[in-house]
């Protein structure tokens, strides 16, 4: 499982930077308060050194060391209710001068004490990777929830797209970036086969996979514009590596670009270098299998019919029966 590279280093980086929030917001107001109350403030700082004078005491190699540490502590306990007291007289909660951490499990560090990542840290990177993957606004429009069977005619029709949700369903709660297969989605436009790309994507990055969801003509652009300014900015950030890094890489529209010897390159690359390196993909295109034949060379449409699953999408445009509903 992986969380991009970038992702998880912007998202540590806030992290840390929300903590160091938190502890100046905390010395603020401990400020604020110490500077009206002179007592207080003497106080804070006895409550302050125990540590210190406990370690001293512990190393003064004085007798009754055991003894002398209780007393101590005894006067810290003493000096903490005092302040309590005081605090409660001010008006002020207990634990004012404590640092609030947004995220009380793990106080802002994102990991617990295991090193395990904390809930809250990975609520942020799957917030950071929908808008890495590209469907930022997809993504709270199209659901697996909001997927409406009813706009498929009932019999036939509706029946395979019914198998057709359940697989996808499957293939994203099980999605696993070393094991899972290729699925290749078929159909003409306004089927439903970005919805269900979208689906896919939101539950396989709330599952924590980085996923790269691309319209085919933007992926070839990036790749085209990535060629030409090469030489300018050899050592850019390599806009493309997500394509090949990533946990799942979703094509929509395959066949919708201006197709060139330069874009059949990029495609066989792309397939070919996930394959070898077993990173699943997910592509949909509006082409049949001849039009793919004719328009793709033998190298790239062998492995799309044989490394892939074949979801087929079949139906009348549901996007205009929704329009008729409006
Ligand atoms: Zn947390």
């Amino acid at each position: 499982m992986g969380y991009s590279r970038e992702n998880l280093k912007k998202i540590k980086e806030e992290f840390s930077q929300k903590r160091l929030e938190a502890q100046k917001e905390c010395e603020r107001r401990t400020v604020e308060l110490e500077e009206k109350y002179l007592d207080l403030k003497k106080l804070n700082a006895l409550i302050r050194e125990t540590g210190i004078r406990i370690m001293e005491t512990a190393f003064s190699g004085e007798k009754d060391i055991e003894g002398k540490i209780k007393d101590i502590e005894a006067e810290y306990d003493a000096n903490i209710s005092i302040r309590k007291s005081f605090l409660d007289a001010c008006g002020c909660p207990g634990d004012y001068f404590d640092v609030k951490y947004e995220c009380e499990l793990c106080s802002d560090e994102g990991f617990d004490d295991n090193g395990k990542m904390c809930i809250c840290m990975k609520r942020a990177l799957a917030l950071a990777t929908y808008e890495s993957s590209g469907i930022g606004k997809l993504i709270s429009r199209q659901s697996f929830e909001n997927f409406d069977l009813g706009y498929y005619k009932a019999g036939e029709e509706r029946n395979n797209m019914k198998l057709v949700l359940e697989s996808c369903k499957d293939y994203a709660s099980t999605f696993d970036s070393k094991t899972s297969e290729n699925m290749l989605f078929f159909g003409t436009t306004g089927l439903g086969k970005t919805h269900l790309s979208t689906s896919v994507a939101k539950t396989v990055i709330d599952r924590g996979y980085d996923v790269v969801y691309e319209t085919a003509q933007k992926l070839f652009d990036d790749f085209e514009h990535e060629k030409f300014s090469h030489d300018y900015n050899s050592d850019r950030e390599s806009v493309t590596r997500k394509y090949f890094d990533c946990d799942l890489l979703i094509i929509d529209d395959l066949g919708t670009e201006l197709s060139t010897q330069f874009t059949v390159s990029c495609l066989y690359n792309i397939i070919n270098s996930r394959i070898n390196n077993e990173k699943p993909m997910m592509i949909s295109t509006n082409l049949g299998q001849k039009e793919l034949r004719q328009r793709y060379a033998d190298r790239i449409t062998s492995r799309l019919f044989g490394e892939f699953s074949v979801m087929v999408f079949k139906g009348e445009d549901i996007r205009i029966k929704k329009l008729d509903e409006e």
